[in-house]
């Protein structure tokens, strides 16, 4: 029997990372993956939908460049190539992991795995011991009753890359991440979108300010959305919702939540689980942190993982998100309008604001809807990170013209 010193189920952000970092420290790993190498992230995830975003926002761009004085007659766009260049493109990516990882000396078992016991997985018949398991197994798109996927009018977040050609409507189930995320690829290609959150505001975990700014964004670009409502029945291409109205639609899309991919046997008490298959933060940098835990030791604090929302601007936000204004009560906020920024006026990217909440000199929360979000609200989880004090963050000179210099004017309001 092969010997390895760690044995990694699941080739995704948290297996390869896993991977990589062990063989770095000089470990001997062996890793299975029954699919893709680079996991739902890469063949699924984040890369392809954000793929989907640029090419949507090229088309967004080159459309409304009159206004600059950049005219293109007879703009269109072949779908079928955008989803073929994002094939090309995770191909492309995910050739360069696998070498990566050959590299590294990491032993890549191309099939599904069990584990046997403490110290051994089984694949493809035949046994590897391994004298650390990690099971990094991820998660799969969860059904609703009564939206069991059917593939064709009933989606996931898998079927939906693979469109041959754009529905012309869709009702998207959920508002988180993954249904924003859609909703603004496909209205930007000019299909009738319509969102339906079950909850009281669009992005269920998003601090209220940026919930409402985002219901405005919505409404500007002819998105419908329902808040506080469910689909009740579906009956040919028609939707019943909770409140009695009815929708005819070409497809729907499902992206209410995640499941986990575990099936682990409760007695192997050793065995580590991190990434997706934990059911606690799914995302991937928050699989990636605990990677770096796991093998270099190296803490993460899990109260400062940002979330982004992709697209036209980026929505990101880390620490206390508040849900009304009552709540902000005895905190020092300020909301810095992105439209004051120099910069964002070259854009054309006005729409927005940097959020940024504090109590006694300290930063404990932020919540920015902007271009650049994703690079902005990294500055604020290093200051919360290092404990840095508002005080300390106004000696900063932040570069012009910048979205950041909208932190530094937002800094100095507090
Ligand atoms: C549409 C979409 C967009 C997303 N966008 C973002 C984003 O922008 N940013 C972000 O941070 N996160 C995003 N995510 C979430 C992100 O993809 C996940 O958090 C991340 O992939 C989790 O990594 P993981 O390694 O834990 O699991 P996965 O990436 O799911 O990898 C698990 C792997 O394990 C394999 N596997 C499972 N069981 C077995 C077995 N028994 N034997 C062998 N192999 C097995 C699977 O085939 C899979 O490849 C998105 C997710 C989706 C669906």
């Amino acid at each position: 029997m092969a010997i390895f010193d760690l044995g990694i189920i699941g080739g995704g952000p948290a297996g390869y990372t896993t991977a990589l970092y062990a063989a770095k420290e000089g470990k001997s790993v062996i890793l299975f993956e029954k699919d893709e190498i680079g996991g739902t992230c890469l063949n699924r995830g984040c890369i392809p939908t954000k793929l989907f975003l640029h090419a949507a926002e090229v088309y967004q761009e080159i459309k409304n460049a009159g206004k600059i004085g950049i005219y293109s007659d007879n703009l269109s766009f072949n779908y079928e190539k955008i989803v073929e260049h994002k094939d090309i493109t995770v191909q492309k990516l995910r050739k360069s992991l696998e070498l990566m990882m050959k590299q590294a000396g990491i032993t890549i078992v191309k099939s599904e795995a069990k584990i046997i016991s403490d110290t051994i997985i089984e694949s493809n018949n035949e046994q590897y011991s391994c004298k650390e398991i990690v099971l990094c197994t991820g998660s799969y798109p969860k059904e609703i009753k009564g939206l069991e996927f059917d593939h064709e009018f009933i989606l996931n977040s898998d079927d939906i890359l693979n469109l041959k050609q754009l529905p012309k409507s869709i009702v998207i189930v959920g508002s988180g991440a993954i249904g924003v995320e859609w909703a603004r690829i496909l209205s930007a290609f000019e299909v009738d979108v319509t969102v339906v959150e079950i909850a009281l505001q669009l992005v269920p975990l998003a601090d209220w300010e940026v919930s409402k700014r985002i219901e405005r964004q919505f409404k500007l670009n002819k998105i419908k959305y329902y808040t506080e409502t469910s689909i009740k029945n579906i009956e040919g291409n028609k939707a019943t919702l909770s409140n009695g109205e009815t929708i005819e639609t070409d497809c729907i899309l499902v992206a209410a939540g995640r499941g986990v991919n575990i099936g682990v046997n409760e007695n192997f008490k050793g065995i580590k689980i991190i990434g997706d298959a934990a059911g606690e933060i799914q995302l991937a940098h928050y699989a990636t942190s605990q990677a770096k835990e796991l093998v270099l030791n190296i803490p993460y604090r899990k109260d400062l993982i940002p979330s982004v929302i992709y697209g036209n601007p980026e929505i990101a936000w880390v620490g206390k998100c508040f849900k009304s204004k009552e709540e902000e009560e005895g905190f020092n906020k300020v909301v810095f309008p992105v439209s004051a920024l120099g910069k964002a006026h070259c854009d054309g990217c006005i729409d927005g604001f940097i959020k940024i909440v504090s109590k006694d000199n300290k930063i404990i929360g932020a919540h920015i809807i902007s271009k650049e979000a994703s690079a902005l609200i990294q500055q604020i989880v290093i200051a919360m990170h290092n404990d840095i004090t508002v005080d300390k963050l106004k000696e900063v000179c932040f570069a012009h013209p910048t979205y950041s210099e909208g932190i530094l004017e937002g800094i100095m309001q507090l």
